[in-house]
Formats: C-alpha cells, sequence, structure tokens
C-alpha cells in the first residue's frame, strides 16, 4: 500500500477511539475503509503488507477492467480511494484483540489503538507446491492458484492440477470445462482413490504419480516423476487448500467454522458484537467481486450501528 507510511499518520492520536478499526487491507478491507470514510466516520486500516491480492499478475475478472488490472495496481487504486475520503492507511501488525466496554483494544506493531468497531479483513495464505522461485512462477502465470479467476485463460493449454482426493478432483473437473488437457498429479498413489479415478477417467482427466518435483520455465512447468518421466505443461494449478487467518477472530471469541473460516450473519457481522469478517477470511467464493459486495454490506450496517 503505497498511503501506508508512518509519515501520514504523524501526530495521529492512536490512544483515542477510532469509529472503526481495519485489520487488512487488501481488497475487502480497502473497500469498506472507503465505504466508511465516505459515511464520515474516522477509519484506521492496518496491514501487515501481504494481501493475497498482489500475487495477481493481471486478473481479467475484475468488474471494471476489461483490458485486466493487475494486483498490485488494483490495491494501489483501493488505498488511493480510501485515503481519499479520509481514511488513515498505516503498515503495521494487529497482534492481539480484545473486546471491551464499548469497544475493542488492539495491541499493534504501532501501538496501542482502540475503536469502536472492528473489521477483519486478514484473507488466508494459500498452500503451495514446493519449487524453486515461486513467485516468479506465479507471476508468469506458469503456477496458478485460482481456476475462478483464470480458467478463461487455460483455453486448450496442457494444464496439470497437483493435489490430492476429491479437492484436486473437482478443481480437475472445472478446468476441463476449459481445456480437454488436463492431468491430475499426485505425490503419492494413494492420493486418489477409485472412485476419484474412476470419475477422472469419464470426464478424459489423466492420472499421474508420483510426483518428485516441479521444474518451472518461463513458458510452463515440467513435471518429474520418481520413475524419472518427465510431462511438460503450459500451467499447473495447485489444489492444495489454504490456511485461514483468522486467530484474531478466534482469540476474541469468535465463531469460525471448521476449515478456520470466521462465521457471519447476512450483514457480515460475527458471533462477537461489533465485529465484522469480510473477504477471504470468510467462507465464500475467495474473489474481489464477492470481498467489495462483503465490504459494502459490512460498512453499510457498522454505519448505521454506529449513528444509531
Ligand atoms: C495468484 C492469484 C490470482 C488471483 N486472481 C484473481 C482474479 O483474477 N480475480 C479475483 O476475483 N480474485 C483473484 N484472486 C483472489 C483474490 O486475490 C482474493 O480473493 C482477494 O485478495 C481477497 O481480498 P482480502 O482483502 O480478503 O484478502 P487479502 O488480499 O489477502 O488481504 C489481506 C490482508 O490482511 C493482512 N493481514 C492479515 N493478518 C493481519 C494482521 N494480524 N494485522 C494486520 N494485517 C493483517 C495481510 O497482510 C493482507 O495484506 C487471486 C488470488 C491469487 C493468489
Amino acid at each position: 500500500m503505497k498511503q501506508t507510511c508512518g509519515e501520514s499518520h504523524a501526530g495521529h492520536p492512536l490512544a483515542d477511539a477510532e469509529d472503526v478499526l481495519i485489520v487488512g487491507g487488501g481488497p475487502a478491507g480497502l473497500t469498506a475503509a472507503q465505504y466508511l470514510a465516505r459515511f464520515r466516520h474516522r477509519v484506521l486500516v492496518v496491514d501487515a503488507g501481504q494481501p493475497r491480492a498482489a500475487l495477481i499478475p493481471k486478473s481479467h475478472n475484475c468488474p471494471g477492467f476489461p483490458e485486466g488490472i493487475s494486483g498490485p495496481d488494483l490495491l494501489d487504486r483501493l488505498g488511493r480511494h480510501a485515503s481519499l475520503y479520509g481514511a488513515t492507511l498505516m503498515r503495521g501488525q494487529v497482534f492481539s484483540l480484545a473486546a471491551g466496554e464499548g469497544g475493542f483494544d488492539a495491541e499493534t506493531s504501532i501501538g496501542a489503538i482502540r475503536a469502536r468497531k472492528v473489521f477483519l479483513s486478514t484473507g488466508i495464505v494459500d498452500t503451495t507446491p514446493e519449487l524453486p522461485r515461486l513467485a516468479e512462477a506465479i507471476a508468469a502465470g506458469v503456477v496458478r492458484l485460482c481456476p475462478v479467476c483464470d480458467g478463461y485463460e487455460v483455453i486448450d493449454r496442457k494444464i496439470a492440477v497437483v493435489g490430492q482426493g476429491d479437492r484436486a478432483l473437482h478443481e480437475a473437473i472445472f478446468l476441463s470445462r476449459f481445456t480437454p488437457h488436463v492431468t491430475m498429479l499426485g505425490t503419492h498413489a494413494s492420493d486418489f482413490s477409485t472412485s476419484t479415478r474412476r470419475a477422472a477417467g469419464e470426464r478424459g482427466i489423466v492420472i499421474r504419480h508420483t510426483l518428485d518435483r516441479l521444474s518451472p520455465a518461463a513458458d510452463g512447468c515440467a513435471a518429474i516423476l520418481q520413475d524419472g518421466a518427465t510431462c511438460r505443461f503450459d500451467a499447473v494449478y495447485a489444489a492444495l487448500g489454504c490456511k485461514v487467518r483468522s486467530h484474531l477472530a478466534l482469540a476474541v471469541g469468535a465463531r469460525c467454522c471448521a476449515e478456520g473460516y470466521v462465521t457471519v450473519d447476512e450483514h457480515q457481522q460475527t458471533s462477537v458484537a461489533g465485529m465484522y469478517a469480510i473477504g477471504d477470511v470468510v467462507k465464500a467464493l475467495n474473489q474481489i467481486a464477492v470481498a467489495f459486495g462483503q465490504a459494502a454490506i459490512a460498512a453499510s450496517h457498522a454505519h448505521r450501528e454506529l449513528t444509531a
């Protein structure tokens, strides 16, 4: 976030209560900040600077950008938009949250913060395959993490899905709508049950194992199997799941589902009064458009509550 510099916050009375503290400055948090600032609330975004959105080489499904937009460009625009209306954006880590009388107390790397409401927009972290120069491979679109985002970009390309069981199967089936050249790669023979193998076979999806390693290049990725065979793919999708960044929610007593996503109601309120959750940290389609929508819903509800 370009605007998240300590200087812009010089003299900001951190000890004073904010109307809303937003933890996480990805698409969800920044959109909520823009809405709340335009509702004329005092909003502080504290962001640790590792948004999933920053990994997007170029999104082609982000509404309003028909020619596509990179994640960093989108984040820059969202940050400027929120700042323009008075939201304060700061780089920092929120270590802990405690619900108290009339609001929340946060311990952060930039000091203690009090806020009447808290928005959690802390996102998720994808589980990625171990391979050299992973960041470069993601930037080149050789390793991909989101078939909903960019299945269209692999039409008729030769692709592999790395993962296990039903998760990998569902992703492979989803992708088989875009290309007939789909291979599922497992790291163990036991990664795929008989029924998974049958379902894959019925759709023309090839299963290969045992994967030894992936070797990305500028124009594709080689998969080297333990028997020495090498298969080349235009792109490899990781279907390895993710870690939900919900530890703050859990620590403050908010309900989360078994997978770790924060549970919310129709206004994006968590089970802790005054705390909202938006974006990838909530179980929904992990998409920018969804983050925008959830941010708008939560911000409008919080505004009503703050002004009631
Ligand atoms: C390679 C790739 C391509 C993608 N392509 C698309 C696409 O084309 N279209 C699309 O719709 N979606 C795409 N996505 C998904 C999209 O990036 C996410 O849905 C979106 O970023 C979710 O926004 P968010 O604000 O919830 O989380 P994030 O963008 O992950 O932001 C969360 C922020 O919270 C911060 N944070 C976490 N914990 C703390 C803490 N304790 N204190 C302070 N800050 C904290 C993190 O550092 C991070 O900056 C893609 C994702 C990947 C990985």
